[in-house]
């Protein structure tokens, strides 16, 4: 074997063995949660991990990805195999047309411009696009997401836009020193994800709660997560 034989082997054991442990994790804390291991989706974030490497884990089962720029997703999206994926990374207005229809859900919507340019280009091209309204759940300034004081008002206009349909909420707390942080801002985020649910809006689907990544996954499903996002704990730390 050649030396990237070795290495490659080395890194797709890697992966199918984090895919395991991490399947593991999510069981037991939707257990631990009272729920079932069914009501929690894993994503596995894929930014910055080659095709080769993203095929080996939909082999292993993985049938969801995540990625966060529009350009690294449609490069790669031909050589992958065949799998859902959904954006996650923040949207410029000027990227929208070309990632419409691409994939099947749009996680990190932040504003209502945004929403109608998404909207604008679906109905251009006959579809609806599902998306996640995302909420900056700890008014950091660095973050994109909807101010939390905006977002019940903003959620209801995002109802109303035809073209899209609300499907739940999407978040990405602060980083916490410790869990009992951590959990309270997942627990914020839950409310808001049972009001909004609880109003039954016209045309929305509130059924994704889009919270947890490599360090607080298991936090996140005892608070009511119903979809992790997973990057460098299945394919180990991202390299730029
Ligand atoms: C990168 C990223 C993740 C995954 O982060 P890890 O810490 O590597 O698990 C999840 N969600 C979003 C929006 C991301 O950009």
């Amino acid at each position: 074997m050649t030396e990237k034989q070795l290495i490659d082997a080395q890194r797709f054991s890697d992966i199918e063995y984090n895919l395991a442990v991490i399947r593991d994790r999510i069981a037991e804390a939707a257990v631990q949660s009272g729920r079932t291991p069914e009501d929690v989706r894993f994503m596995a974030v894929t930014k910055t991990v080659a095709p080769e490497y993203i095929n080996h884990a939909i082999r292993c089962g993985v049938d969801l990805i995540g990625e966060n720029k529009v350009q690294e997703y449609l490069g790669k999206k031909p050589e992958l195999l065949p799998c859902e994926a959904h954006l996650i990374g923040h949207l410029q207005t000027n990227k929208v047309r070309q990632i419409v229809g691409e994939v099947s859900m749009i996680q990190s919507v932040d504003s209502v411009r945004l929403a109608n340019e998404i909207a604008k280009r679906s109905l251009a091209a006959g579809i609806t696009t599902e998306i996640l309204a995302e909420i900056n759940v700890g008014g950091e300034e660095s973050k994109s997401g909807i101010e939390w004081d905006a977002a019940e008002e903003t959620l209801a206009e995002l109802a109303q836009i035809e073209g899209i349909k609300l499907c739940g909420l999407m978040a990405i707390p602060p980083v916490c020193e410790n869990s009992a942080q951590a959990r309270s801002f997942f627990s914020k985020m839950r409310r808001l994800f049972v009001d909004i649910r609880n109003k039954k809006l016209d045309n929305t689907d509130i059924r994704i709660l889009s919270m947890g990544m490599s360090s607080d996954y298991y936090d996140a499903i005892l608070e009511g997560s119903t979809l992790v996002r997973v990057g460098s704990s299945v394919f180990g730390k991202r390299i730029y």
